[in-house]
């Protein structure tokens, strides 16, 4: 009997533990519903709502080889020592998972248990991350041949265990999975996620380097995958094949139009590549979803933290118009562009001087697309706590006139300043009456900045501070784009960090 256990890989296709277990023997596909995950600091209901989706097109796909999801609600090591008692023995199959120091600590003890109880677990590799990799120097090249290996399909067939029964899906509104969200949440489930990848290779990514930074646009433009990519409805390799192959028949016509998909199709690729690279850091330093990259920057801002600021931010009513307008439209779609996202950040902890260990768990739960590994990593360089990353920090007002010159986004998310003038919608306290309008900043962004920077340059210039970021560098920098860089010709989100 072989027990697969789907995590956060929802999908039968590219499926290395699903295919090698159907060769193996009986099979029970597996997905536990796991309480004490869902009652972590960082879990919502707008990723069951996505998940809730995806088991059910994960259902649907085993039902055309007759078989069946088997849903258990638990604890999983109760849920495994009760098949194991009523069932007998059977091997574990799974991906490995890098996930928060939760899933970690709980994989160690499904782990313990297996060996306590002789079961054999075949954990298999999940997309570009190494487990136990000995240096990081090698791991760009691990990682590309990886992605260049073919495609596992489907198994042909399913031997099924037939002597289990499961329990229902459970209901997006079931009160396990937390307060109630609001607005709405992207699909899930893997029509979906091809229906996605279609689109954008075949229509959207036209305007992809464009409108990344937009905060409207992208949402149409950009390839919006990355919930998928979360929860495995697609594994990263399917997605860089399918994009490679699309380069390479546009390189066939070679016209205008089809080098301009070429040079957007590139940059996507290499934000697939960022992205293992992202979630290896977190494999090889789970510490990080709570430590600061550099020691450093321990016990900066913890003991400054302001409640009032942080409902202010986490509300959207700083009173700076593209601030309110991204964290409203968060709230309400559950999806941000890349640039809006750091905006957000690089306002809670430089202007309002924030800690990330407590902005970072609520902006994961209005984030489809949670990815611990991108998430952890992404709020320590947006607020310089790595150590090895230039300091990023955003002006609100410039990015509101670079970014929505024309108000209306904030217009849509703010309808306070609905009526205002164009020519203070960037900065509506400077219109007549303001506070009739608007509320007041929060804080005077240069003010504020000034001294975040004093901060960072004191902490900055501490004994050991160069050889503590040099030794974070070794373990967990980037030595190399494990694929080609465009050269940027439009703004893209690796330039204008430094507009203070
Ligand atoms: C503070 C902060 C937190 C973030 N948290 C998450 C998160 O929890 N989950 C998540 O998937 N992304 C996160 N990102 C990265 C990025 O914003 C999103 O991946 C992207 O906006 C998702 O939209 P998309 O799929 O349309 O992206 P595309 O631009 O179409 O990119 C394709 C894929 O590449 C990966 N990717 C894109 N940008 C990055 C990046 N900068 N770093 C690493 N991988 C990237 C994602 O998997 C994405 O789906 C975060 C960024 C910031 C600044």
């Amino acid at each position: 009997m072989n027990i697969v256990w789907f995590k956060r890989d929802l999908r039968i296709e590219d499926h290395d533990p699903f295919f090698t277990a159907c060769q193996s023997g009986n099979v029970i596909p597996l997905y536990i519903v796991e309480p004490e995950l869902w009652s972590q600091p960082d879990a919502s209901r707008r990723h069951f709502h996505f998940i809730h989706d995806s088991l059910l097109d994960l259902d649907r796909s085993l039902q055309k080889y007759g078989a069946k999801l088997i849903i258990r609600t638990g604890d999983v090591i109760r849920v495994f020592e009760d098949i194991f008692q009523n069932l007998g023995a059977f091997t574990l199959w799974s991906h490995e998972e890098t996930g928060n120091a939760w899933t970690f600590k709980r994989d160690v003890a499904v782990a313990k248990w297996c060996k306590s109880h002789s079961i054999i677990w075949h954990e298999f590799p999940s997309n570009g991350v190494v487990r136990r990799l000995k240096s990081r120097d090698n791991w760009s090249g691990l990682r590309n041949m990886r992605m260049q290996n073919a495609i596992i399909p489907p198994p042909a067939f399913i031997p099924l265990f037939n002597h289990i029964n499961s329990e229902p899906i459970p209901f997006k509104e079931d009160p396990l999975f937390g307060k109630r969200i609001e607005g709405t949440t992207q699909s899930g489930g893997r029509s979906e996620a091809l229906k996605t990848l279609h689109s954008f290779l075949k229509e959207r990514s036209g305007r992809y380097m464009f409108t990344i930074s937009k905060p409207g646009a992208s949402a149409r433009h950009c390839s919006r995958l990355s919930a998928h990519i979360a929860y495995g409805t697609l594994s990263v390799r399917e997605i860089e094949q399918a994009t490679k192959k699309r380069i390479q028949d546009l390189e066939n016509i070679g016209d205008p139009e089809s080098k301009n998909l070429i040079y957007n199709l590139s940059a996507f690729l290499s934000r697939l590549a960022w992205r293992c690279h992202f979630v290896q850091k977190l494999e090889q330093q789970p510490e990080i979803e709570t430590q600061c990259m550099h020691p450093s920057f321990e016990g900066m801002r913890e003991p400054h933290f302001r409640e009032d600021y942080f409902q202010a931010w986490k509300n959207g009513t700083t009173g700076y118009p593209l601030i309110d307008a991204c964290m409203r439209s968060l709230i309400q779609n559950g999806w941000i562009t890349f640039r809006m996202r750091a905006m957000l950040v690089s306002f809670a902890s430089y202007d309002l001087w924030l800690d990330w260990r407590k902005t970072a768990p609520y902006m994961a739960g209005l984030f489809t697309d949670y990815e611990p590994g991108i998430h952890y990593s992404q709020f320590q360089m947006q607020s310089g706590v790595t150590g090895m990353n230039a300091i990023r920090i955003y002006n609100p007002i410039k990015q509101s006139v670079d970014h929505d010159p024309e108000g209306k986004f904030i217009r849509r998310y703010v309808p306070e300043l609905k009526n205002i003038p164009l020519t203070f919608i960037h900065e509506p306290w400077k219109f007549e009456n303001s506070s009739k309008h608007y509320l007041e900043p929060i804080v005077d962004h240069q003010k504020a900045i000034q001294y975040a920077k004093e901060q960072l340059s004191e902490r900055r210039q501490t004994d050991g501070f160069k050889e503590g970021a040099r030794s974070t560098h070794k373990k967990l920098g980037s030595r190399q784009s494990p694929v080609k860089k465009p050269k940027p010709r439009v703004e893209d989100d690796r330039q204008m960090s430094f507009d203070f």
